[in-house]
């Protein structure tokens, strides 16, 4: 009989507005025997993602909610400390859909947890979680795939300073463009401009957009990449090119909104310009991750690419931790560590 117990998150309520302590229920129980064919994975660290407030809502989406009295969905990455299946060893580090919560325990090609091994020599395991993980991929397909940069187009991207939006901004870099980043705060923007090598920064807290723009994209905007939408994109809609591709990644300023979603009022400007946009989301890209990983990757060891990440420590603190999303309290890819490697 095993004698580990598992702590973790079950989703309570679903929230309306921000989720409150009172929207989850911390539980444990004891790990159960492994089953021929399975592996128990020990959590190391999870990805703390935006999207994690749309999968608590009760609505049609691009993946089934997480039911109530479920653990919480979330990736993450894990140490495989016993095995019963030929594809992983005990030692293995994994990366998969592990859940709010200490071990993962199911068969190795459960596909909810679909897991894959990633190699520690050639990141750190936080930045699997990044620039080599989900977000990475987000941005380096939504990017080449849907925004089409050529070389000396202007990118613009939101959330600059976040998981996706850092990885946007770089890999157009690599590309020969213009980039200019929208963040909140000083210190955001100087990381955007002075560490990641954007040409600028508009700090949209202190500042106006519109102004931003004018300054920094005096030749207008020739790829939106969005991960707020609300005001700011309605703002640069005012300032897009001649077929303009706005990548429509993500709309955090409206997820905790107890009002309708607000659309973009300037959505005419497509019209006017002959531009378009267009939705990404990442696990349509599942079979050409490694691809993205080999790029990513490549710059990383040429020391052409950086992946900051803003780490949490410690399980308990996760119902907190995912609020500092919507704060803009995170500075980089937010990861909470429940275990040490
Ligand atoms: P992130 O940027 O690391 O963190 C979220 C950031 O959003 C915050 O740090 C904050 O930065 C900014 N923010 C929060 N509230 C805001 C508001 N009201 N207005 C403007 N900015 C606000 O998060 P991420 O993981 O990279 O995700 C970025 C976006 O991509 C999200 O919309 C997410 O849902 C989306 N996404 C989509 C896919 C997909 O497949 N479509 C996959 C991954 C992520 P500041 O301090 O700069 O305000």
């Amino acid at each position: 009989m095993s004698t580990l117990m598992n702590h973790q998150y079950r989703l309570a309520a679903r929230p309306l507005g921000l989720p409150k302590d009172s929207d989850w229920q911390y539980g444990s129980e004891p790990v159960r025997e492994l089953q021929d064919g399975e592996i128990l994975v020990k959590v190391l660290y999870l990805s703390l993602d935006p999207a994690m407030r749309g999968w608590m809502n009760d609505s049609k989406s691009y993946i089934r909610p997480v039911d109530l009295g479920a653990v919480m969905r979330a990736g993450g990455i894990g140490r495989v400390i016993a095995s019963k299946s030929p594809k992983f060893a005990e030692g293995d580090i994994v990366s998969g859909g592990v859940g709010v919560q200490e071990y993962w325990i199911g068969a190795a090609d459960d596909k909810h947890g679909s897991f894959f091994k990633i190699d520690a020599r050639l990141a750190t395991l936080p930045a699997w979680l990044n620039a080599l993980g989900m977000p990475g991929m987000t941005a380096y397909f939504g990017l080449l795939d849907v925004g089409q940069p050529k070389a000396g187009e202007t990118v613009l991207v939101s959330g600059a300073a976040g998981a996706v939006g850092q990885t946007v901004g770089q890999v157009a870099k690599q590309l020969g463009c213009r980039v200019v980043g929208i963040a909140g705060g000083p210190d955001k923007c100087k990381f955007v401009v002075e560490e990641l090598g954007f040409d600028a920064c508009i700090d949209y807290k202190n500042g106006s957009v519109k102004d931003g723009l004018k300054q920094h994209c005096p030749q207008g905007v020739d790829v939106y990449f969005d991960n707020v939408g609300g005001d700011i994109l309605d703002v640069v809609l005012t300032r897009i090119n001649m077929k303009a591709r706005i990548v429509i990644c993500g709309a955090i300023s409206q997820y905790n909104n107890t009002t309708p979603v607000k659309g973009p009022a300037n959505y005419l400007s497509l019209l006017v310009n002959r531009a378009r946009m267009e939705g990404i989301v990442v696990f349509d890209y599942a079979p050409r991750y490694p691809e993205a990983v080999r790029q990513i990757g490549q710059w990383m060891a040429q020391g052409a690419f950086k992946s900051r990440e803003d780490v949490v420590q410690g399980l308990e603190n996760f119902p907190q931790a995912l609020l500092m999303l919507f704060e803009g309290k995170n500075f980089g890819k937010l990861v909470l560590q429940v275990a040490p490697e």
